[in-house]
């Protein structure tokens, strides 16, 4: 059987189109390739996770559509226990392996402020019975990122405060330069394990204070020069 010849550049469908972030300050786009996270790189948060301080971070990612910008995200299925995790996220601008620690910085494009969304639920079942944590963090729109802040704009955020509001009362707190591994120590420590492109975004993590949502409820955050993200939780 012949199939008929389809238009979209000998595709047989169309290819779907991953995010892209605006730049603050232009009408440029940051075109999304991949979506990596690191795990426990704030102390607090560890202690509240219930785990050792010595235990070092680590890395899991998102499928790189799971990015999303809208002003509604909706509560996702097969939860009870939808959490916020406000984060600094990384915008890469080059790339490469096996990155040397002292050229790392210079990959850096910009910054932004995300959530990793996380069903905690499943997370817990899945850390009891040593299974993948795909269900529990890469779903559908578990990454809102804002706009990002290119380091020609603003340079590199050192220090900056990190904050998560739900319905306006403060849930997360802290400072970026608590993180265990730095931003240039991720991305030697991360290239080590993949090849990274322009195009990637790398959650660094986040601080202690994370908690549930509920639909209905407005998450607001910010880090100090970075910029802000705000969005509302859909039924
Ligand atoms: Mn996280």
């Amino acid at each position: 059987m012949n199939t008929p010849k389809a238009d979209f550049d000998g595709c047989v469908f169309e290819p779907a189109s991953l995010p892209r972030l605006q730049v603050q300050g232009t009408d440029a786009l940051f075109p999304v390739h991949r979506v990596y996270c690191v795990g426990r790189n704030y102390r607090e948060h560890a202690r509240e996770m219930g785990l050792s301080t010595r235990e070092p971070p680590f890395f899991f990612s998102k499928p790189a559509d799971a990015v999303c910008t809208d002003a509604e995200v909706p509560y996702p299925s097969m939860t009870g226990e939808l959490h916020h995790e406000v984060e600094l996220v990384v915008a890469i601008g080059g790339g490469g392996a096996d990155i040397p620690l002292e050229e790392a910085q210079a990959l850096v494009f910009g910054y932004a402020v995300g959530v990793d969304l996380t069903r905690r639920d499943l997370q817990a079942a899945a850390k009891k019975h040593g299974r993948p944590w795909t269900t529990a963090k890469g779903f559908d729109q578990s990454a809102p990122v804002s706009a990002i802040r290119p380091v020609s704009a603003n340079g590199h955020p050192g220090s900056a405060a990190i904050r998560l509001q739900v319905n306006g009362q403060l849930r997360q707190q802290g400072n970026v330069r608590d993180m265990t591994w730095s931003v240039p120590e991720v991305i030697a420590e991360l290239s080590r394990y993949f090849e990274l492109k322009a195009g990637d975004l790398i959650f660094t993590g986040t601080p202690s204070g994370v908690g549930s949502v509920l639909p209905g409820d407005r998450i607001d955050c910010a880090i100090d020069s970075v910029g802000a993200l705000s969005f509302v939780i859909r039924e």
